[in-house]
């Protein structure tokens, strides 16, 4: 044998240092890695489609042949390459921007071309950008791949072809190395899955789309299940890691309960009673607390931190951005006035009064402190910290909250976010924890009618904002940004520019202000403090509000430029209103052109005021990575499975998984000898790396 899994793709034949090298930069080192080195779709040569009968977004495979081609502007403009193309039925464009002179090189009038990609309208005609394609080969010319019906298509890099890494693949799979199998007979079995050698094969040289289906499903099935061996062991442990057990006293608790103005809905009953059961327990708890933007998390917070207190602890919170700290402080001061406690607030940067705070909560005498990453960053230390919340969590990477939590011995923890989070990345990112749901808003909570409108009826908006500004009530308008900064996003509505616009025109007759992220935290303290007290009629702000103010006069939000905010963003501004005895409104004014996307956001803000709707069809159109707005969201990187697309395998995945840890933790059972082997040798040490 030429060469064996684990050697330098180099010494494969056809590849060479030079290959190697640009192999290496798509992570293929080995020639194992080249075999784990999937496709990213398939180019099918057998379609029945013609073109004739193509429609608007159709993904299709379509077969042609090249009427013509040119190219339009020169190279300092942005540079269009055409190709016409006919099938007898119709005609189709391809289009690309800024070509290459060795693509624009392939193209020659008379030959015929395979065809895969999306169909649009561009200038209204029928037309792909950058589809995939395969020039059809001289008959003559008999190869493997021209034989073959199905084409793999790869990611590649400058200087490989798919047609390079085709061959390099077919050269290694037709050597027959052996793998070992990584899933056990048992699961295979049941869950229908493919044997390792056999998938591998198949991915990358399938002979029909059932191959395609199978061997991706049993990747995908591989990937997603030890990814829920590792939370499912990550929960156990949990469950068994000693933490204090906590009585239920009814000092604090019942105290707050007696001083509330409202009741508690049964949903916030049932959940406070999940999470009083964790903190009873001789267990630490680990409880992520998920509820749609005004459901009532915060006071459910606020009952756990009591129970430790009145069970001799300090408890925390941890907020993602000073505004939100500076919000919590203050509604737990106005909840926890008379209740003798000591809450502090603890920012970043130096201020007057800091070094007695940190010195108050090493001795104890702090009750409760609130802060930012400040919290974790510096030398903050308690006297005996027992619970912990952690609010917005996915905005906080893995490692800020292990070393809140060495802060303390056993704490409890409860983990909130502000907005529902989509099922499949609850059972991915935040799998090992339990999950406490509040599915119920509080009576007063309206349903807030939405609508957008295009900016050309901005006036009519405006005439509604005046009829309601005259009932009594407040508005906020909301812009994208503060200053124009780059040329790109000068036509955004600034803040500033608004303000004044509004200010001198139709709202002179009222009390606008400015609010945003720029301005001190006093000044911002200070208008936000006036717009509750009803000093200010109309707050023009950035996003800044996106959370905590709560103002139940206020009954409108306009928000400017809705096309440019993401899905999850707007649903939490618009939280912002409904939230009082009157009837609220959100309204999207939205400026052309308004994208494809743009309009399914707004679109589904106006079906809908559900925050748990709203955050599938978010994690839908963004993609788990953009879902969360950060790369530090502990987002495992999957190297095929897509948990939007593959929720069903990640359900079925999880459900085996939890069921085998259950009955094997260690997996020393002969059935499982394969299962141990994988998760030791790349398990073990992310394990333990994400035991926050
Ligand atoms: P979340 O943090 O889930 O977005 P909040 O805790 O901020 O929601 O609650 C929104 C508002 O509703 C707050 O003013 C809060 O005091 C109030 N509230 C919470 N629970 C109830 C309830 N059961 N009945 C009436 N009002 C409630
Ligand atoms: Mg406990």
């Amino acid at each position: 044998m030429a060469f064996q899994l684990h050697d330098n793709i180099q010494f494969v034949p056809g590849v060479g240092p030079k290959r190697a090298k640009l192999l290496n930069k798509l992570g293929v080192k080995t020639v194992k890695d080249l075999l784990f080195y999937f496709p990213r779709d398939y180019l099918n040569k057998i379609s029945d489609k013609r073109i004739a009968d193509l429609k608007i977004n159709d993904m299709v495979s379509v077969k042609g042949r090249i009427t013509g081609f040119d190219t339009k502007g020169n190279r300092f403009q942005k540079q269009q390459f055409r190709v016409f193309i006919s099938d007898g039925t119709g005609y189709l464009t391809l289009m690309w921007f800024r070509p290459s002179p060795w693509l624009i090189k392939q193209f020659e009038v008379g030959k015929e071309i395979y065809i895969l990609g999306k169909i649009q309208y561009y200038y209204s005609k029928l037309c792909m950008i950058h589809p995939d394609f395969e020039i059809v080969q001289d008959k003559e010319k008999k190869s493997f791949w021209v034989e073959q019906d199905i084409l793999p298509l790869y990611h590649l890099t400058e200087g490989i072809s798919n047609k390079v890494l085709r061959k390099i693949v077919r050269t290694v799979l037709s050597q027959d190395l052996f793998l070992d199998e990584t899933l056990p007979a048992h699961i295979r079995k049941t869950k229908h899955l493919l044997p390792l050698n056999q998938a591998l094969h198949k991915i990358h040289i399938p002979d029909s789309n059932e191959d395609i289906a199978a061997s991706r499903k049993r990747f995908v099935f591989e990937e997603l299940f030890f990814l829920e061996l590792m939370l499912a062991r990550k929960k156990v442990n949990w469950h068994k890691a000693s933490g204090y057990s906590m009585e239920l006293k009814k000092t604090y608790t019942t105290k707050l309960k007696k001083a509330l103005p409202f009741t508690l809905t049964h949903a916030q009953k049932r959940v406070l009673n999940e999470i009083v059961e964790d903190m009873k327990s001789p267990h630490q708890m680990n409880r992520l607390l998920q509820g749609d933007v005004g459901s009532g998390k915060t006071i459910i917070s606020i009952f756990a931190m009591l129970l430790a207190i009145e069970n001799g602890f300090q408890a925390a919170i941890m907020a993602p951005t000073e505004i939100l700290a500076t919000q919590h402080y203050f509604s737990l001061k106005e909840f926890l006035e008379n209740f003798g406690l000591r809450v502090e607030l603890l920012l970043g940067g130096t201020y007057a009064g800091k070094k007695d705070i940190k010195a108050a909560t090493e001795s104890g005498d702090v009750n409760i402190v609130i802060g930012t990453h400040a919290l974790i960053q510096e030398d903050v230390n308690f006297h005996k910290l027992g619970m912990i919340v952690i609010d917005e969590q996915h905005r906080f990477g893995v490692m800020q909250r292990l070393s809140l939590t060495q802060k303390a011995q056993t704490p409890d923890k409860l983990i909130m976010s502000a907005t529902p989070i989509p099922r499949s990345l609850a059972l991915t990112v935040y799998g090992d924890l339990d999950v406490s749901i509040i599915d119920e808003l509080p009576p007063f909570k309206k349903e807030i009618y939405t609508n957008w409108i295009s900016s050309d009826k901005k006036s009519q908006v405006y005439d509604f904002i005046i009829k309601q500004l005259r009932a009594g009530r407040q508005v906020y308008v909301v812009c994208p940004l503060i200053e124009e900064s780059e040329k790109s996003i000068r036509q955004l509505a600034d803040a500033t520019n608004t303000y004044k616009e509004l200010q001198n025109g139709v709202f002179k007759n009222y009390h606008v202000r400015l609010l945003h992220g720029r301005m001190s935290n006093q000044e911002k303290d200070e208008i936000m403090h006036a717009f509750k007290e009803h000093k200010i009629d109309v707050l023009v702000s950035t996003t800044v509000i996106e959370v905590g103010i709560d103002v139940p006069n206020a009954t409108i939000m306009m928000i400017e430029h809705a096309e440019r905010f993401g899905l999850s963003q707007l649903h939490q501004l618009r939280g912002r209103v409904g939230r009082g005895a009157h009837k609220s409104y959100c309204v999207l004014v939205a400026y052309e052109p308004i994208s494809e996307g743009a309009m399914i956001r707004l679109n589904t803000l106006k079906e809908t005021n559900d925050g748990f709707r709203i955050s599938e069809v978010d994690l839908e159109l963004r993609g788990p990575g953009e879902f969360f707005g950060t790369k530090q969201s502990g987002l495992p990187a999957f190297r095929i499975a897509n948990i939007v697309r593959d929720r069903p395998i990640l359900e079925d995945a999880r459900r085996l998984a939890f069921e085998i840890i259950q009955n094997d933790y260690n997996l020393n059972d002969e059935k499982n000898i394969e299962l141990k082997k994988k998760y030791k040798r790349f398990y073990l040490k992310r394990e333990r790396l994400f035991s926050y």
